[in-house]
Order: C-alpha cells, then sequence, then structure tokens
C-alpha cells in the first residue's frame, strides 16, 4: 500500500474584521478574531514523481473555479515545505471539499494548512511548529490561522495569531452562495466606499469580554465586519438574506470575511434549527448548521 496522511483543517468565520487604510505595500492592515467552524476539507497526500490535485466533493461545491495543478495552492504548499528542507519531492493531493470555494470561509487557506501537515508527515520532515507558522505566513494571511485554529486573534495582515479562551459553544448557521466573490474586487470596493479608514486598527475590549461569556446574545451584539457593506453593495441580495435569517430568530447575521457566505449566529440548537427550515423553504439550496470553535489542523488518517 502507497503510504498516506488525511489530515483535517476547518472553516473559519471572522467574529470581528477590523479593516484599515490601504498601505503602501498593497495591503489592509487587519484586525480580526477567528474562529473554526465545524465544517472542513481533507487533505490526502501520497508519495508519487510528480504533482497532481484530485477534487472529491457534492454537486453544491463550484468545481470550475478549483485548480488542479500548480495554482492550487496545496501544490505551492508542498512546493514552498520542500524548498525549506532543500528536498526534491513531489506529492499526489486529494481535497475532499466541504469549505464552498471562494466563499470568505478560507477554504484554500484550510487546505494549504493541511497540506503543509500532511506533507510535513509523509515526508518525515519534522518541520517545528515555528517554521510550519512562518511558511504558512508566506502562503497567506489565513493559513496560520487555520494551522492553529480554536478561536484567535490576527493582526498584521491577519498573520499574526494568538489563540484566545473561548470555551462556550457558539451555534452557527452557515448558508453559502452558489457564486463566489472575490476578495480583491471586495476589498477594492471597500477603498471606494471608506477613504477615512483608520491607519491603525484594534481588537475591541467588548469582543474579549464577550468571548469569556457563554451567553451567544453578547458575543452576537459585538460582531463586526468592515468589509460587509462593500459586499452588500457588490451583492445586495446578501443584505436581504440576512434579514431574512434575524427575522427567523438569528441573534445576529454576518457576511463572513469578504463574503459572500453569510453566518447567523443563534442562542442555541433549536433556534439554529428554525433558521435553517425558513432558509432552505425561502429557497437556499445549501444551508449547514455548524459549531464553533473546534481544533485547528489536525491528523486523521495515517496509512
Ligand atoms: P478567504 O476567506 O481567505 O478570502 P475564500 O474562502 O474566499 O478565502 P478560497 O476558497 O480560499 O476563497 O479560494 C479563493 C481562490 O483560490 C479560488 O477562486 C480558487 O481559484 C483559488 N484556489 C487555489 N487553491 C484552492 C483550494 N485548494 N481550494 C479553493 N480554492 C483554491
Amino acid at each position: 500500500m502507497t503510504p498516506s496522511v488525511t489530515v483535517r483543517a476547518a472553516a473559519k468565520v471572522n467574529l470581528h474584521l477590523g479593516v484599515g487604510r490601504l498601505r503602501a505595500d498593497g495591503y489592509h492592515p487587519l484586525a480580526t478574531v477567528y474562529q473554526t467552524l465545524s465544517v472542513h476539507d481533507d487533505v490526502t497526500v501520497s508519495t508519487s514523481a510528480r504533482w497532481n490535485v484530485d477534487l472529491v466533493c457534492e454537486d453544491d461545491i463550484d468545481r470550475a473555479s478549483f485548480p488542479t495543478g500548480e495554482d492550487n495552492i496545496v501544490v505551492r504548499a508542498g512546493r514552498l515545505l520542500a524548498a525549506q528542507h532543500g528536498v526534491d519531492r513531489a506529492a499526489e493531493i486529494t481535497v475532499r471539499k466541504s469549505i464552498p470555494i471562494a466563499g470568505g470561509l478560507a477554504g484554500g487557506s484550510a487546505d494549504a494548512a493541511a497540506a503543509l501537515v500532511a506533507l510535513d508527515r509523509l515526508w518525515d520532515l519534522q518541520t517545528s511548529d515555528e517554521d510550519l507558522l512562518r511558511l504558512a505566513g508566506q502562503l497567506g494571511s489565513d493559513v496560520p490561522f487555520a494551522l492553529v485554529g480554536g478561536t484567535a486573534v490576527g493582526l498584521g495582515r491577519g498573520e499574526i495569531v494568538t489563540r484566545m479562551q473561548d470555551e462556550a459553544t457558539r451555534w452557527w448557521v452557515v448558508v453559502p452562495s452558489m457564486v463566489g466573490l472575490s476578495t480583491p474586487a471586495v476589498y477594492h470596493h471597500f477603498d471606494e466606499l471608506s477613504p477615512d479608514a483608520p491607519a491603525k486598527v484594534a481588537v475591541p475590549e467588548e469582543l474579549v469580554a464577550a468571548l469569556a461569556d457563554p451567553d451567544n446574545r453578547v458575543l452576537a451584539s459585538v460582531l463586526r465586519n468592515d468589509l460587509e457593506p462593500a459586499a452588500i453593495d457588490l451583492r445586495p441580495e446578501l443584505g436581504e438574506l440576512i434579514e431574512v435569517g434575524e427575522r427567523a430568530g438569528a441573534l445576529r447575521g454576518i457576511i463572513s470575511g469578504s463574503g459572500p457566505t453569510c453566518l447567523f449566529l443563534c442562542s442555541d440548537r433549536g433556534a439554529a434549527d428554525r433558521v435553517r427550515t425558513t432558509l432552505l423553504d425561502a429557497g437556499h439550496p445549501r444551508v449547514i448548521i455548524a459549531l464553533g470553535p473546534v481544533s485547528g489542523t489536525h491528523v486523521v488518517e495515517y496509512n
């Protein structure tokens, strides 16, 4: 049997996404609080002479926007890891995808984190956690958080990650959109809408306090995403969806990251079920109940 390793990595929601003014280096300063959700991709790697990427998914995932060659972030992760150790390796990679593509749930980042860990084990490279985090930061600003998981603050471009205490169970209803939204397009529209955005951003104290409170109503009252006005301006139906979910009993509806996935924080399982039923009846084909936070990237199978 060809040796293989399967690693799981979770989707994320931004409980807070504070975005500052565009910097000279082309990045926006971010102050964000991430939380992993129980929606995940599994990445399986096995030894191969050439890079190859396969996708396994349900019909509601947009296959066409999943690159199967060198452009896939899992190959970039593998090449970066091999270069770090000065070895010439390749792998066959299968991504079992449940995280919508281009949905604002950082699915590609989750896959990259999973590929780093899986290939490190497959090739027995014993990369230190510190090096894995550094390589993750080079792959994308959300990749270090995907490694760490749980609930965490992200600073800089989002890649400087510090874990936070969050013992409570958060009930989310996740509503992917069938059509993705381009992250650069949303940031560009943010620049147009917010010329006076501050140069520096910080995570508000109220959010830190809310995370210490198991009552989801408290957390709901402080959720914030600075990209939301831009995303809703580009896709007005997202604003309508948020209204429908909140009328159905969600404590709060928000757009995750640059969207278009909408998330609804609910008081408990019963409320989440009711919101889900309403949104399914309203014609949304995929509505998922998810718990947060869950653990970061971890091995689930080793052959
Ligand atoms: P973020 O929240 O970090 O902006 P996202 O969830 O909006 O991310 P992703 O699903 O990570 O978006 O994908 C963004 C783009 O990256 C896609 O349009 C796709 O073409 C490309 N991509 C490369 N590799 C992958 C991958 N393994 N999974 C998904 N998309 C990938």
